[in-house]
This record gives structure tokens, sequence and C-alpha cells, in this order.
């Protein structure tokens, strides 16, 4: 399609949905609320299931556990009062010949119904098929009732949008039918549907088997009778696959051209002297595991390229990744510039500050913490130490990419994840300086799935391997009325001359409620444990009362540390054998599994007791059992991600994720892997460029229409 008819049906596809064949004000509304504003929302607004009314079930044959569709008779009516729990139920019995099944309703208003219902009269029924000893029934069914003297085959030909054929079903919201809502889908797919070009190259479209959109969406709203309804059910159709595929093509697309545009930047080129990183190694009290070795190799060739690093390092808890940002950081140090390493927590930060600060004084180096709350005068004294080079690392919150921060020659920023951070606050940081280096540390695994989406734009480096001697930690589940327990195993093991964390959830934005759980449980441990010596570490503190007691428990002045989720990183002591997390439920998984990576350090191996409370939800037990079942940090990922959803998963603000009309990232995971695969193939190719013309230059529009802003792709190509 020539570029101004492209133009020209993109302005068509923008057209209000209100100006649709009965859409109101009110109806139009209501599809706001369903982020339907104009009819290329509702081509993409794809039905959430679909209904087989190609021809009707027999109600003798009707499937338990299954949304049916069939008609007819009325052979009874009426309100009936349920035998044990007394309330009242409207019951209809319906019956074809070949059986009968029983309509119920729990909510009613008799009036409507009763008038609805009269014997020997027909209608059309769907709904879940429930059986309950010999009896089935459909709780809450949809009904169509014919006319009086209206046959079956005379209502069918009547509507030929509800029969002979599978149906949509849209999602609802209230005030809004399944009746009325296809047929407005109807009408946006007939009429527009067929505006909507296909920009993927035509070989790409062949090997993959995908159709044309325009016929994707047509097949996806209405399937034709002849299609396979369980991959359709399964959203395994070419129809959905098609539009699947093309939302995670483009979307990738966006993300290899950014990573070759990053790529071709000019950047810092660094010399690896050794000079720094040569005297920690000496420091070092052990060996870097060959996963490390690794991994620093491959940061290393991208320090010493003439364009920006951009990579991003995971690996399971306890792998060593602090030791391998340190290196990365000396060995910014050593080409005379600047370090910044960005924290998603002030919590994270001091830790991160602590450690740094350790190993950068033996060296002679500089560390500061710039903190969100700071008294003015400090704050400027670390402001100017940035701006002078004398401080040579920077730690701090995102407060660090605030403006009025200016380094004197920032050469690299370590952002520690958490899932927090996007491309945009990646693009800040590298505005910083004069495209610095960046290194992205997740601090948790997460599912591959997830890492091809918020972070396809880096390259990857996984450190999978955990430095030799660890004894793996057993975990168990423990229901709060079995408390005692807990202590006698505290007392055996402080018996034994080992130490103990005991954790307390932190509840986001509120230290004082924090404080305030935390201290209680402190003096009730202390009465219960007389003879123990207790600490508590709680985000309160400043960073000076926090080492201090961090120093007693390490120096085993301490027999148990109670904190709030403080102790999550950092925290290294080998003598500590048992963590109990106390209100486990309210934890990530990721974060539990982060915070039993600080026991079992030592030869004593390592037990977490996670204490749920007797009110722990379905879901919550569900997921504090996958704690105990595995100890391999990449499958409790991606456990909880099914759990609780990507959204959940990642922390709905500023997760990075992308907002997908069609694509599903759990289900559709194989589509997503040929989709980059492709995608990056034909950037590679550079096979299309800006101002070349034809399909390639299409392509790039329809890339920033989507995702432009997103990717602050502006300059791209
Ligand atoms: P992560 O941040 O990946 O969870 P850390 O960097 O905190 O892990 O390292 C976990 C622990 O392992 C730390 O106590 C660290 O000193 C230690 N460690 C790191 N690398 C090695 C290694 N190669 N050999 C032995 N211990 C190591
Ligand atoms: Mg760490």
């Amino acid at each position: 399609m020539p570029a101004a008819s492209l133009e020209h049906a993109r302005q068509i596809l923008s057209t209000p949905i209100s100006s649709l064949r009965g859409v109101g004000p009110r109806i139009a509304d209501r599809l706001t609320n369903l982020g339907v504003r104009t009819v290329e929302d509702a081509l993409y607004t794809l039905p959430h299931r679909y209904e087989d009314r190609r021809e009707f079930r027999r109600i003798g044959r009707l499937r338990e556990g299954r949304h049916e569709v069939f008609a007819g008779e009325i052979l009874a009516a009426g309100e009936m009062m349920t035998q044990r729990s007394r309330r009242r139920v409207y019951e209809v019995i319906v019956g074809d010949g070949s059986g009968q099944v029983v309509l119920k309703w729990f909510h009613y208003r008799k009036e409507w119904l009763a008038k609805r219902f009269s014997l020997g009269h027909t209608g059309v029924f769907s709904g879940e098929v429930k059986r309950f000893g010999h009896q089935r029934e459909v709780h809450h069914p949809d009904i169509e009732l014919l006319a009086e003297g209206q046959t079956l085959a005379e209502y069918q030909s009547s509507d030929p949008l509800a029969f002979g054929r599978i149906l949509p079903v849209y999602p609802l919201t209230e005030g809004l039918t399944q009746h009325a809502a296809r047929r407005i889908w109807k009408q946006a797919v007939d009429l527009f549907a067929r505006h909507v070009a296909t920009h993927l190259p035509s070989d790409l479209r062949t090997r993959r088997g995908l159709l044309p959109l325009a016929e994707a969406l047509q097949q996806a709203h209405w399937p034709a009778s002849d299609t396979d309804l369980e991959a359709l059910e399964e959203g395994r159709d070419p129809a959905r696959r098609t539009l699947v595929y093309d939302e995670f093509f483009f979307l990738q697309l966006g993300l290899a051209l950014r990573r070759r545009g990053q790529a071709l930047e000019p950047g810092i080129p660094f010399q690896v002297t050794h000079r720094y990183t040569k005297l920690l190694a000496e420091h070092l009290p052990y060996r870097l595991t060959g996963a490390q070795r690794r991994v620093l190799g491959e940061i290393k060739a991208d320090l010493m390229a003439p364009h920006p690093m951009n990579r991003l390092v995971q690996g399971d808890v306890g792998s060593g990744k602090t030791i391998v940002a340190l290196m990365t950081a000396l060995l910014a140090i050593e080409n005379d510039t600047q370090v910044a390493v960005v924290a998603p927590t002030e919590i994270l930060a001091e830790q991160h500050y602590l450690q740094f600060h350790h190993w950068l004084e033996k060296l002679g180096l500089k560390a500061v913490l710039l903190r969100g709350q700071q008294p003015a005068a400090e704050r400027r004294l670390v402001l100017r130490d940035i701006a002078s080079g004398a401080a040579h690392l920077v730690v701090g919150t995102h407060a660090v990419l605030q403006d009025g921060v200016d380094f004197r020659r920032l050469g690299l920023g370590i952002i520690d994840e958490q899932h927090r951070f996007g491309v945009r606050q990646r693009a800040i940081l590298r505005q910083k300086g004069e495209n610095p280096h960046v290194l992205v540390m997740t601090a948790t695994p997460i599912p591959r799935t997830l890492s091809l989406t918020v972070y396809g734009d880096l390259a990857l480096s996984v450190i999978d391997e955990l430095p030799p001697g660890r004894t793996p930690i057993r975990t168990m589940v423990v229901t709060d009325n079995r408390r005692a327990q807990a202590l006698e195993l505290i007392r055996r093991e402080i018996g034994k001359g080992h130490q103990i964390y005991v954790v307390f959830p932190l509840i986001e934005e509120s230290e004082k409620s924090d404080l305030k759980a935390a201290t209680a449980g402190v003096e009730q441990l202390r009465s219960v444990l007389p003879q123990c010596r207790i600490g508590l570490l709680h985000g309160r503190m400043s960073p000076d009362e926090k080492e201090a007691v961090m120093g007693r428990f390490k120096s085993r002045q301490l027999d148990i540390l109670a904190s709030t989720t403080v102790i999550e990183v950092g925290i290294d002591i080998p003598n500590a054998t048992v963590m109990i997390v106390e209100h486990a439920e309210r934890f990530g998984l990721a974060q539990l599994h982060q915070l039993r990576g600080r026991v079992g350090r030592g030869t004593a191996p390592g037990l977490c007791l996670l204490m749920k409370s007797l009110r722990c939800s379905e879901e919550g037990v569900k997921r504090l059992e996958v704690m105990e079942s595995t100890t391999d940090g990449f499958r409790i990922a991606e456990a909880d991600l099914e759990i609780r959803g990507p959204g959940e998963f990642l922390g709905t603000r500023q997760s990075g994720l992308p907002d997908f009309r069609v694509a599903n990232i759990l289900r559709d995971a194989r589509v997503l892997e040929e989709a980059r695969a492709d995608a990056f193939a034909v950037a590679e190719s550079g096979e299309f460029q800006e101002g070349s013309g034809g399909e390639g230059a299409a392509m790039l529009e329809e890339l920033r229409r989507r995702w432009g802003a997103r990717l602050g792709l502006a300059s791209v190509g």
C-alpha cells in the first residue's frame, strides 16, 4: 500500500466507536470502560471465549463442566426453598425428549422470571453444566425465549448472528449485553477490519503460516464454521496466532533496533589495566567461580568496545553478583570515570553502599551515599564530591538520576533492578554522562519470557553456578498455631552455638507500623526466650546504627537478629543457620527466596521456617508450598508468575511490562520466541532503512506508531 493510502487507512481506524450504529453516548461510555474508544480498539479487543452454536447440543448429551448451548421445552417453573440453607431459588425444568436439565437462579426478581417462563414454550439456553447427584443443573443461564407459536427453525433463521456458527463472547461491563456487544463488534469487523494493513515481511508470513491481519481479525471475531474449536478455545488457532505474532514481532523489532542503535553510538572504550581489580582479587578470601569469570569476560569485552555496554546480569540468589558488579565498577574507576549504583529502595541503596564502601575503602577509593532525606549540608558535600570527581562511586535510589546530580565523568551505571526500572530510566542514566556503560543486575531471577519482553534490548549474561561448599537450605511452612515447635528449634540451635534470623514483613511506605510490628514481635521473643540475646534491625535506623547492630551479630554478641526485610541482601554470616519468617504469606516468592539465601552459608545446613497465619488464602498456601518444593530461583519465579500473572509478579508500578492487546506472555511463550528470533534477524539484516521507501519504511512507521513513545524510538532506524 502506498504511504498516502496507509495514512488514510490509519485515520479510518481511529474512527470513534460512537459513530457505529447502536452506539449512543451511554453505550459509548460503557465501551470506554472496556478500553474501547475507536473502531481499532474494538478490532483488537478479542472475544474472551467462544460459544459453539453451530448446532444445539441434545440435553441428554450435555457435558458436565462445559459451557453448552441447548434448546428445550419448559416443563416446570417455580420458586423453591433449599432444604439446608432455607434460601429461595427459582427453578425451571427444561427437556427436549433426550433428557432434562434444571436451570437455577439464586439472585433474581421473581415477577420478572415468572413472567418469562410459561409452560410448553421453547427457549434456547446456555451456561456451564454442573452435576449434583444424578441431576444436571445450569445456574444463571443465558436465555432466549421463542415467541408463541414460533418454531425453533423459524427462530434460528430470524437472527443469523446468533445461530449456525461459532459465536464470540466479549468481555462485558454493566449495561452492555452480549447481544448488543456482538452487534457492535460485528459492524466494526465488517466495516473496518479490511483497513488494517499487514506490515510483516511476506517471507516471514509464509514461513510462520500467518494470515493477513485483516483476515486474522475477521476470523478471531467470527470464526468460520469449520474452525477447530479446541484450538480456538486454547488460543492456538491461526487467527489468534497471527495477531499474537504480529504484536510480539513489532515490540521485538523495536527492542532489536534499540539494541542496534545503542550498539552504534559512540561510547567510552575502556582499557583493562587491572590496577584495582588485581588488588581486590588479592583481598578476596575466595576464587571467582567459572560462571563469574565468564560473565566478567563478557562485560570486559563490552567495556573495551567503542560503543556503550548494555548488559543484564542474571543469577540466582547467592550466585555472587555483587563481586561481579564491584569488579566492573573498578574497571570503570581504573579508566578515570565514575560509577553510579542505582537501587530500587533506600534500604537497598544503603545495603549496597555498605558493601561497596567496605571494599573501595580498602583500595583507597571513595564511595558516597546519596539519600532521599539527608541534611542539606551533608547533601551539599556529597553533591560536591560527585561533581568534583572526589567520589569514585555513588550509591542511591533513582534520586541519583535527578537534575542537580552532576558527575565529573560518569563512565558506568549499575542498576539493581528488582523489576522496577524501565527502558526510560535507563535512558535518563545514559544522559548523565557521555553514553556511559550500563550494567543491569536483577536481584532475583525472572522467567525468560519476561526478560525477553522487559529487558529485550539488553545483552544477557547468566551466572549459572553457585560458589562451592554451599549446603542446601531446607524450608518448612509452619502454621502459626505450631509456634511452640519453632521456639523449641530456636533453643536447640542456639544451644549448639548457632545464630538465628527472625524476619518481620515490611509494609510498604509505612515504616512506622513496620517498626511497631517488629518491636512487638521482639518483645514477645524476649519474654519466651529470656536467656537469648536479641537485637533489632529496622528501616528507620541510620546506616551507622544498622552497622553497629549487624556488627554485634557478626561478632556473636547476639544470638538472634530480628529485623524487617532490611537483611534481604548483603548480610553474610556463616554461623547463622536458621531463618524464621513471620507472616510469610505477605512476602513475594522472589523475596522469600532472597531472604532464605541468607542462611546455610557456612558448613552447617540451613533451615528456613515460613510462619503462615491460619487465615492464609488458598493462593498463599500454594505459593508457600512452592518454596518448600524447590530451591531453584528460576523455577520459583516461573511458578510465581503462573500463580500471580505478569502484572502482579513484576509489581504494577513501573513494571516495564508493555500492555499487550492480544498476546499473553505465559500462554504465548512459543510465539514470542519465534517472533523475537525473526525480528532480530530482520533488524540485523539492515534490510530496511529510513528513507529507503517501500515495505521497510512502512514497517518502521508502524513500529513507531505502536511502540515509539514507550521505547523512546524517535531516532532509531
Ligand atoms: P547475590 O548478590 O548474587 O545474591 P552475593 O554477591 O551477595 O550474591 O554473594 C553471595 C555470597 O557468596 C557472598 O557472601 C559472597 O561473599 C560469596 N561469594 C561470592 N562469590 C564467591 C566465590 N566465587 N566463592 C565463594 N564465595 C563467594
Ligand atoms: Mg546481591
